[in-house]
Formats: C-alpha cells, sequence, structure tokens
C-alpha cells in the first residue's frame, strides 16, 4: 500500500523525505496518491496515461490536467524515473544504458533496434546472487531487488531516449542483471503496469523472463492467469557439471527442472525457450547436443544456443565457428527450433552475461 505523507503539517526537512514519486506507480496506487490531494480517485488514470502511453516525465507536460492541479503535483509529486548516466551505442545498432537509481547502484539494461520492432534487455536486480561462473553479473553477487518502478523506469527512460514511435512493437527480455524470478513480486507489478492497455499495453506475449531454473519462482510464475512467458537457462545437459558452473543445479537439478517445465500451464502455441550457452570444452560437444535435443522434447520448446560471450577473467572461451553451425544442424535435424543468439552489442559489453557494472562501488542494500 502507498503511505501518503502527512500533507497538512508539511515541515519542510520532513515533507522532502517523504515526497512520494509517482513514476512507475500502477493505476491503484495513483487513485490513492490523487485521493490524498483530495482529487478524485479516477485522475489516478489520467496520471497513469501520461506516464506509461505519453511516456510525460514533467508535471507541465499533462495536458490532459488542468493547470492549477500540475501547479500542485509539482509542489507535491515527484516524478522521478532512473537516470540515465551513461549510454554506449554499439557498432551493431544496439545501445547500452546504464542507470542511476535513487540510491546511488547502478544497473543496465540494452536497446536493440530492428527494422519492425524493438527489443529492450532489462535488469531485475542490482546484481545477482545465483553465482553462475561464467557469468559477470554472478561475480559481482547481490545487492538488491529492483522496485517495479525502476523496472518500468528502464522501458520508459529507454523509450523516450529513442524517440521510439508510438505504435512500433515492443518486445521485453528479462536477462539483463539479476535473477528475476528472485524478485517475483516486483517483476509481476512492473508487468501488470507494462502491459495495461491505458498504458504502453505491451502483449504479455512480448514479454519473456529468463530465469536460471529457480523451480519454486517458476511454479509460482505458473499460477498467474496473465503472465511473461518463460525461458530457462538450461546451459549445460550433465548434472555434474551444471552445478558446477550453475550452483542453482545443487538444489533443483535438471530431473527436478523438466518436472516442473513439463507441469507448467502453457497457452496453445506456447512454447518453453531453452537457452544454452556454448562453453567451448565444457557444453559444446554434439553428445550434449544430443541430450539437449532429449531434453527439448519432453515438452512444448525452442532451443536458443548462445555462444559464450567472453568476460575479463572468466576462464572460459566461445567454442569455434565450425561446432556452433554442427550443434544447431544436429539439433534441427533432430526435429528441434533452434537458433543461435549473436549477442548484439558486444563490443560494449552490453551483450548476455557481460552486465556489470565495472567499477563495482554498487552500496549495500537499504534497511527495508
Ligand atoms: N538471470 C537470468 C537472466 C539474466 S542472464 C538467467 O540466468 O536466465 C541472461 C542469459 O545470459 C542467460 O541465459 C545466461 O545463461 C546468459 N549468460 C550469462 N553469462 C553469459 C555469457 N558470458 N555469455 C553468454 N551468455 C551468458
Ligand atoms: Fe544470475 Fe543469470 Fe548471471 Fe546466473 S546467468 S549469475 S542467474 S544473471
Amino acid at each position: 500500500m502507498l503511505q501518503l505523507p502527512p500533507w497538512d503539517l508539511p515541515a519542510p526537512e520532513a515533507a522532502a523525505a517523504v515526497r512520494p514519486n509517482a513514476a512507475g506507480l500502477g493505476l491503484g496506487d495513483l487513485g490513492q496518491l490523487l485521493s490524498g490531494l483530495g482529487e478524485p480517485a479516477w485522475r489516478g488514470g489520467q496520471i497513469f496515461s501520461g506516464l506509461l502511453r505519453h511516456r510525460w516525465t514533467r508535471w507541465e507536460q499533462f495536458s490532459t490536467l488542468a493547470r492549477a492541479l500540475r501547479t500542485r503535483l509539482e509542489a507535491a509529486v515527484d516524478l522521478a524515473w532512473p537516470a540515465i548516466v551513461q549510454s554506449q551505442p554499439s557498432e551493431d545498432g544496439s545501445t547500452k544504458h546504464v542507470f542511476g537509481l535513487a540510491d546511488g547502484n547502478q544497473v543496465e539494461g540494452v536497446h536493440m533496434p530492428y527494422e519492425d520492432r524493438v527489443t529492450l534487455c532489462l535488469s531485475s536486480q542490482v546484481g545477482c546472487a545465483m553465482g553462475c561462473t561464467f557469468c559477470a553479473t554472478g561475480q559481482m553477487g547481490i545487492v538488491r531487488n529492483l522496485s517495479a518502478a525502476e523496472i518500468v523506469g528502464q522501458v520508459i527512460v529507454m523509450l523516450n531516449h529513442h524517440d521510439h514511435p508510438a505504435g512500433q512493437p515492443v518486445n521485453l527480455v528479462f536477462m539483463g542483471m539479476g535473477e528475476p524470478l528472485h524478485n517475483l513480486e516486483h517483476l509481476m507489478a512492473a508487468f501488470e503496469t507494462l502491459t495495461h492497455p491505458d498504458g504502453l499495453g505491451i502483449p504479455p506475449r512480448r514479454i519473456t523472463v529468463s530465469t536460471s531454473g529457480l523451480v519454486s519462482g517458476i511454479d509460482r510464475m505458473g499460477t498467474f492467469a496473465r503472465r511473461p512467458r518463460l525461458a530457462l537457462s538450461l546451459n549445460c545437459i550433465s548434472d555434474e557439471r551444471r552445478a558446477r558452473i550453475m550452483p542453482v543445479n545443487r538444489v533443483w537439478n535438471l530431473e527436478a527442472l523438466a518436472a516442473c517445465l513439463g507441469r507448467f500451464p502453457l497457452q496453445s502455441g506456447e512454447r518453453i525457450t531453452l537457452e544454452y550457452v556454448l562453453l567451448k570444452g565444457v557444453t559444446d560437444s554434439l553428445e550434449d547436443g544430443f541430450r539437449l535435443a532429449t531434453f527439448a522434447r519432453r515438452f512444448p520448446s525452442k532451443v536458443n544456443l548462445i555462444p559464450f560471450n567472453p568476460h575479463e577473467g572468466s576462464g572460459f572461451e566461445p567454442p569455434e565457428e565450425s561446432r556452433i553451425g554442427a550443434l544447431c544442424r544436429q539439433l534441427a535435424e533432430g526435429g528441434i527450433t533452434v537458433s543461435v543468439r549473436r549477442s548484439r552489442g558486444q563490443d560494449v559489453a552490453g551483450a548476455c552475461g557481460q552486465l556489470v557494472r565495472d567499477d563495482r562501488r554498487q552500496r549495500q542494500p537499504r534497511e527495508g
């Protein structure tokens, strides 16, 4: 529940400390905020559309509201999205953005334009607790979860920065920093805001959440009637090796994962994406490819091969091109839908698993 500040007794410092922020609030919370200002709650809907559909970022832009109300909002309510503090365009057209959060932490997102759509890669946490040995984010540990507002904010700010034309489809992939299912509550709140028809109205099928394999989280996500698509970072098809590179496998092994994906309530035509990072000499043998195909046949799925993106000190290498081609052919001949993810933004360290703040000056989590 949104905590409303004491509007009628504004000690200036205290008022400054409790100023609410409208950016990223859901429809219900905006209604409450407006009620607290003595306005009808339905005006929260006008603000919601201004924030999410028009992507307005200053109260003066809210032409749907009376000037007097805009002035009151200006005085009492913040409208602060995460700020882009650094942008690195890549030769392939994608741009990695670093977002500064209110507490000084930073996360990263990537804007990837295609001919007919744009894909945004989003972060769900500052850092990540999962400790996958091949992943730069995993090496920094967990700092904290992102709020729903910070998740939604990455989308609004990237779309504004790139002057995204209304109507062009947007795909969202939670493949930036963090394990999204460790932050399911805020993730689903952000999902509701991002898919709401009065706002951006992004269709749920255009939103994909990638998990390292938190069975409890996958089961929970499966209970939502409206939810994102699921991608699983399988990455390795031997329990012994997977447990070495992905500690989560010591809690939920491949059999537990297959059982979980088998009971995941898919809609008609929906398939689970199996992401498979190709690490030379570790996950890229033809025997692995054979076992991967067998695993993938157990439920409706498609396989996405991701050649390892090198980063400093990882100790892993990507496979030879010829091996990538051979695995791809092997899977396709085995009847599996397969694609190879040519990671975008590799020259600016914006590709999968390279997202880490270089200075490692992350702050500690806040209380509460
Ligand atoms: N934590 C979630 C989502 C973020 S990682 C997850 O693990 O699924 C997004 C994808 O990048 C995952 O499939 C992960 O296995 C992959 N990845 C991580 N580090 C990588 C690297 N260095 N090269 C290629 N892919 C990597
Ligand atoms: Fe976390 Fe995903 Fe990286 Fe593993 S691969 S450490 S789950 S971000």
